[in-house]
């Protein structure tokens, strides 16, 4: 098999000490003779591995006593829905500070569905010709349940963690689905975090919400029991069957994670990344970065080529040589390289001999 460089957005490239292990494991787990995804979710062995994988995230995030965390099924979007059915009462309103394509994608979920969603779109075209983020944009409405904000949109290439909105009394919640675990982050400044795996922390098929104790408990009547916060939490995030697999494989990147010195040190590797590509695209006159420097994200690089008639060459050469993945998102076209944490700097440098070679012939 030839090397291959995976820069999809996610489903994603996982670490090869995970796959590994994880490929040992399928057929025969800590020698029980049964494969990980043999087991039943009510074993022992389950049960271990699912309270491991719980410690060490609370471990690796820090995350305080008094936040509940839940394993649950149904994706960032079974959460969009989570969200209000849990937090919004009956005529209630909750502002979503709107920075791309997923936290859209959640302000309409709520304003469809559930109540008034107050929507604060929060980026604009600066001088330069960039996306940039107007955190004054970022105030809570009088009468808001809570706040929303997406902390990294994966298909526009905007991470926001500097500058968070202070909320006050109304809890901000939060989608980390593409950069948790990529960089310390303070639990206790959000009511909820939410974040799918199938980025930094397994394969898809799972999400996680981080939830402040005091906002469980709340859900409307109808709210469908397997999205309820108070049932899961009680029940263990067994209520029902879960996704066996993907928990255990969320076990194995946060052990991965602890092995390396956890999120800080990971911290420090996706600046280093980040920066290689980014300076790169910024010293080219044949590649544009339309994110402005504050908020590009670390791990979506998103870019396009000055003459975008080039674009099909582009992805068909990188492909053949084993840099996949890099075509942007359908709602945005151009490229994106997403450099999660399992991608060493080894495959960010072969993109930017790519990227400079590419250049070089077709300047
Ligand atoms: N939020 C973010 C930031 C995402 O990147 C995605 C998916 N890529 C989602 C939400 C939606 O997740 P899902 O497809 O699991 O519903």
């Amino acid at each position: 098999m030839s090397k291959v460089w995976n820069f999809y957005a996610g489903p994603c490239m996982l670490p090869d000490e995970v796959m590994e292990e994880a490929q040992r494991s399928f057929r025969n787990f800590e020698d029980t003779g049964m494969g990980v995804v043999e087991i039943s979710h009510r074993s022992a062995e389950f049960a271990d591995i699912a309270s491991k994988a719980e410690s060490l995230l609370r471990e690796l995030l820090h995350i305080p006593t008094n936040y509940r965390v839940l394993f649950e099924q149904g994706g960032g979007r079974g959460q969009f829905a989570a969200i209000p059915l849990n937090l919004l009462p009956e005529n209630g309103q909750a502002d979503y500070f709107v920075t791309g394509h997923w936290s859209n994608c959640a302000a309409k979920e709520c304003a469809e569905k559930y109540g008034k969603a107050i929507i604060h779109e929060c980026t604009y075209l600066n001088s330069d010709g960039q996306y940039d983020v107007d955190f004054s944009k970022m105030t809570v409405t009088p009468g808001s349940t809570y706040a929303y904000i997406c902390i990294n949109e994966t298909v526009n290439g905007i991470e926001t963690l500097e500058n968070l909105p202070d909320t006050g009394n109304v809890p901000l919640i939060a989608d980390m689905s593409s950069n948790i675990m990529t960089r310390p982050i303070d639990v206790s400044k959000f009511g909820a975090i939410i974040f799918g795996l199938q980025k930094n922390v397994g394969p898809s098929g799972m999400t996680i919400t981080i939830v402040r104790e005091d906002l469980i408990g709340h859900a409307r009547k109808y709210c469908p029991s397997v999205l309820d916060w108070a049932v899961l939490d009680k029940y263990g995030s067994m209520f029902n069957t879960p996704c066996t697999f993907a928990w255990y494989m969320a076990y194995l990147n946060f052990k991965w994670i602890k092995s390396l010195g956890g999120v800080e040190e990971l911290e420090r590797r996706n600046i280093e990344k980040s920066k290689m590509l980014y300076n790169y695209i910024d010293d080219s006159d044949f590649y544009v970065s339309k994110i402005s420097p504050n908020v590009r994200s670390r791990v979506n690089c998103v870019f396009t080529l000055k003459d975008e008639t080039l674009n099909n060459e582009f992805i068909a050469q990188s492909k053949a040589l084993g840099l996949v993945g890099l075509k942007g998102h359908k709602v945005l076209g151009g490229m994106r390289a997403s450099i999660y944490n399992a991608m060493p700097i080894e495959g960010v440098k072969a993109l930017v001999d790519f990227l400079k070679d590419f250049e070089q012939r077709y300047i």
